[in-house]
């Protein structure tokens, strides 16, 4: 391997920054060029490519965002669009890929890879952590803590009104997010797709929580099939029609930021590791972290489902003894 290519692809997550860089620093420590691709898979179709130094990296360490832009690409799904993409590899002369994405991301490098026999590693980056063989993914411990600001200035609000609030984060089909946030900011309920939690027994936590507590609030999971936050007001509002009811869906502010120290040190060793299992031979693989120790896993096992993984019932009992 002489050149290493690097893109981001699939939601943006912050730490993708601080992962490009340690990419770019590994590939010049081991002597290697390495090329940065813009736009994910749609800048590998449109040879979108240029060189990489040093100096291209610096000071993006403690930004939020991908410097390399970030795309869905469905002309990627296209056995066309990856011909194409195939060929610009081949006349640019890089011979191997660091992809940084989620399951999306790493189910297209693995057909990819599979097709044209070209090594790929992929680094996990994004904020949903909803990734087998790694316990945690670049950006979700700052999208967790940009929840976490976000509910305790709410809870003033809340606590001083006393009122009730019902806060939908990010998470698509997982409720890792909604977990780990709403545990840390002392939610009175966290409705998350994998606990199927559903109104009657929200009703009932209600019912017999404490009935001195001023402000009560519920995370909901976007992905909660209850309905998100606005169908879980509705029906609130119709139970208890004495709460004084308010509603917020956090968005975007969740993704966005300087990235935690936690996710710059992970995507920082990652991506170190990512360029070194290349020169090893590691290839259709994405490296995460176990137990603080560095893993390969085939594409294939990363995108299986999580809950058992990531929801224990260990989790799901914490939550229901603390929020009372
Ligand atoms: P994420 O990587 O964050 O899950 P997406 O699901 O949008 O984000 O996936 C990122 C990109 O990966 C897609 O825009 C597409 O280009 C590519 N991709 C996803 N699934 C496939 C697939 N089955 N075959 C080929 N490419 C895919």
């Amino acid at each position: 391997i002489k050149n290493i290519g690097v893109l981001t692809s699939g939601g943006d997550a912050p730490g993708m920054n601080a992962a490009i860089r340690a990419v770019v620093r590994a590939s010049l420590y081991h002597n290697l060029k390495v090329t940065g691709i813009l736009r994910g898979y749609e800048g590998l179709i449109q040879g979108d490519f240029f060189p990489m130094d040093g100096k291209s990296v610096a000071n993006i360490i403690q930004r939020g965002g991908t410097i390399l832009k970030t795309y869905r690409c469905d002309a990627f799904r296209t056995k066309e669009g990856r011909a194409q993409a195939y060929k610009n590899l081949k006349e640019s002369e890089i011979d191997a890929l660091v992809v940084i994405g989620g399951d999306g991301t790493f189910r297209g490098a693995d057909i990819f890879s599979q097709e044209f026999d070209f090594p790929i590693v992929g680094l996990p980056g994004t904020i949903d952590n909803d990734l087998m063989g790694t316990d945690f993914a670049i950006g979700y411990d700052t999208a967790i803590n940009n929840v976490v600001n976000a509910v305790d200035k709410i809870r003033d609000t809340a606590e001083s009104h006393d009122r009730l609030f019902i806060v939908e984060v990010m998470g698509r089909d997982s409720g890792l997010i909604a977990l780990r946030s709403g545990i840390g900011v002392g939610a009175e309920a966290i409705l998350i797709p994998e606990a199927k939690v559903g109104l009657p027994q929200l009703f009932h936590r209600i019912e017999t929580g404490r009935k001195d507590k001023a402000s009560k609030i519920i995370i909901v999971a976007e992905g909660d099939e209850g309905g998100g936050a606005y169908v879980v007001g509705e029906a609130l509002k119709e139970k208890f029609p004495k709460y004084d009811i308010r509603i917020s869906v956090l968005g975007h502010i969740q993704r966005g930021g300087k990235p935690t120290c936690m996710d710059r040190v992970l995507a920082s060793r990652l991506g170190v590791a990512a360029v070194e299992g290349l020169l090893e031979g590691k290839t259709d693989v994405m490296v995460g972290q176990i137990n603080k120790e560095i893993v390969f896993t085939p594409f294939s096992q990363t995108t299986k489902h999580i809950d058992a993984e990531k929801i224990t019932p260990a989790w799901l009992r914490l939550v229901e003894i603390l929020s009372m």
